[in-house]
């Protein structure tokens, strides 16, 4: 029951409806706060835009070309990339193979229909001609080592129709040449930066010097291009399985992890709230 908020009962009143507010506020807090974690301590892929939008293929015509211009950059360290089985090669002979590799990273993923390709030719770095362009070119514009420009009209919200790849002329060691080739190309399929997953070419952050796709990066992929020919095959085998307890070291020290990480996030909250909690009940108690 609500009690008029006048006379003796005044500052009481102000100190339910303010530790009610601080709670709610609280509440909500906490609430966010449980997401966030949770989502730290899990992955995901982050899609370039709110909606879903992809390369214009599908299972049954499945390829999307992309046009080289033939240029490379400055490129260092090769013998540090794959055993140096390519240190040989000259700039443009290395570049053209890191592409057909970074091409084959995202066509040879189980479970995805999309199959790029890679020729030479004389493209425009320009949304307007449909042309998947890559080039590599010197511009004062550049403040980063690349980018990609996706292109979704805004009649055709759920397509790519073109998406060039500008890599700028710089001097770059092969391994991050390598990653970055990936990562451009995860963005021309409609991949945006993951926040969560550091190992994932298309993460944020990254700390590992990895040139192959991770899981996310994968999972992805797959849920932009699904094959639905994938896993439809007759059943070859079934699975004899039954249900095993969790125990053992490894999941106990999983879950204390996480268990301590979770406390660790919701204490100070936890503390602000019983802070303004403890005074009201104090004085409705002492009223
Ligand atoms: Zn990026």
């Amino acid at each position: 029951m609500s009690m008029p908020c006048m006379g003796a009962f005044r500052i009481m009143c102000d100190q339910q409806g303010g530790a009610r507010r601080a709670m709610e506020k609280n509440a909500k807090l906490m609430r966010a706060l449980v997401i966030l974690t949770m989502f730290h301590l899990q992955t995901g892929f982050v899609l370039l835009g709110s909606k879903r939008a992809t390369l214009p293929a599908s299972p049954a015509s499945p390829v999307v070309n992309f046009v080289w211009n033939g240029t490379a950059p400055a490129i260092t360290e090769k013998g540090d990339y794959q055993g140096g089985q390519f240190a040989n090669l000259d700039d443009t002979a290395f570049m053209a193979e890191l592409l057909q590799q970074a091409f084959d990273q995202w066509n040879s993923v189980p479970g995805s229909f999309l199959q790029m390709t890679v020729t030479r030719g004389t493209p425009e770095v320009t949304q307007e001609d449909g042309v998947n362009a890559i080039v590599v070119e010197k511009s004062a514009n550049h403040t980063t080592a690349a980018y990609a420009a996706p292109y979704v009209p805004t009649d055709s919200e759920d397509t790519i129709v073109d998406c060039d790849i500008v890599i700028a002329d710089r001097k770059t060691d092969a391994k991050n040449l390598a990653y970055t080739l990936v990562h451009e190309i995860g963005h021309c399929i409609g991949l945006g930066h993951s926040h969560t997953n550091y190992g994932a070419i298309m993460g944020y952050s990254r700390n590992a010097r990895t040139t192959r796709l991770g899981a996310d990066d994968m999972a992805g992929l797959i849920y932009l291009y699904p094959d639905p020919t994938y896993g439809s095959g007759d059943v070859k085998e079934l699975v004899s399985c039954g249900v095993v307890k969790k125990t053992g070291a490894i999941d106990g020290e999983h879950g204390a992890t996480r268990a301590i990480l979770v406390l660790l996030f919701l204490l100070p909250v936890l503390t602000a709230l019983a802070a303004m909690v403890l005074p009201a009940r104090l004085v409705l108690s002492a009223a």
